[in-house]
């Protein structure tokens, strides 16, 4: 017997108005000067169902940066490149109670937290082959295949805004390339800031959590990248530090592998079933999305989604 959960747009709809207007309870991110540019009034809503039939609800068209949720797509690609072994002797499996650009690790063992946070994706990304450009290239053809959607492209204005305000995270790149963590040049440094500055919609981010949710099998059935590990090991990584120094919190009430980015997108995969994707660019301290959480967890509340429930 099947029991497949089935979501009707009426439903998304609803909790959707419900959240709307919680954008006034929180502030767009502006410590990288474009995102400050963002309707902070935009909300959208997607699921990619168990059959995966796509239904979108409100600012459907929408498009956004999608930020730290590309850290799950150049994992993705490190691992399968070298192997998950090479790849965390370098990056912890830790969960974190710190902000999503904590640094002080680095010096403490040399390596980071995880590959959510900034300093392990910096690292991840640094580790893919090619040189130049093509490690980001390699980035944006995965998220254009796992969302089959050839149009995506990566926002320039973000782009340069993310270079020059970046020295955080420029910081980060150069004490693990004093450790030996890191071999290269600052170009490597760059395709992280283009991997955050790619532009997405609220479907697309539920595609990927479907893509997690299902052994990487794509939305329409595709398995050209089927591997049910790699997709236990994103998933495990979304869990314990997705959502930054909130994720046990959120884990507690959503208990779902999920990804946040402080472009305002929120990525979740319910393993074997669906996926979820939020976008709502006004953000609580944490840099999480206020009302993508909170969709999330009255969607999860409804039809019962959790890992826990
Ligand atoms: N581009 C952002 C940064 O590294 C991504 C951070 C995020 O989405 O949390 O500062």
């Amino acid at each position: 017997t099947t029991n497949k959960t089935s979501i009707s747009t009426k439903v998304l709809n609803e909790i959707l108005e419900k959240n709307r207007a919680l954008y006034k309870d929180g502030k767009v991110a502006d410590y990288i000067p474009e995102l400050g540019k963002m309707n902070a009034k935009a909300i959208a809503f997607s699921v990619v169902d168990e059959n995966g039939k796509i239904i979108n609800v409100g600012d459907v068209s929408q498009k956004f940066t999608i930020q730290s949720i590309s850290k799950i797509i150049s994992l993705m690609i490190a691992v399968n490149e070298k192997g998950e072994k090479n790849i965390f002797d370098k990056i912890g499996y830790f969960g974190t109670d710190k902000p999503f650009n904590y640094f002080a690790n680095l010096d403490n063992s040399g390596k980071p937290l995880n590959p959510m946070m900034n300093a392990g994706a910096i690292l991840t990304t640094s580790l893919i082959d090619g040189e130049g450009e093509i490690p980001f290239q390699k980035i944006l053809e995965m998220v254009r295949f796992i969302t089959k959607n050839p149009s995506i492209d990566y926002n320039k204005s973000v782009y340069n805004s993310e270079k020059d305000t970046g020295n955080r995270n420029r910081g980060m790149f150069y004490v693990m390339k004093n450790t030996g963590l890191i071999d290269g040049d600052e170009e490597k440094l760059n395709n992280y800031f283009k991997q955050c500055s790619i532009e997405i919609t609220a479907e697309d981010l539920a595609k990927i959590g479907y893509f997690f949710a299902h052994h990487c099998t794509r939305f329409d059935g595709d398995k050209t990248y089927q591997n049910p590990e790699l997709a236990k090991l994103i998933q495990a990584q979304m869990m314990v530090a997705g959502m930054y120094e909130f994720s046990g919190e959120y884990a507690r009430t959503v208990g779902l592998p999920s990804k946040s980015g402080v472009g305002g997108g929120i990525s979740v995969s319910v393993p074997g079933k669906i996926g979820i994707g939020t976008f709502s660019p006004s953000l609580d301290s944490h840099g999480n999305s206020l009302a993508g959480y909170h969709m999330i967890l009255d969607l999860v509340n409804r039809y019962k989604l959790g890992l826990f429930d």
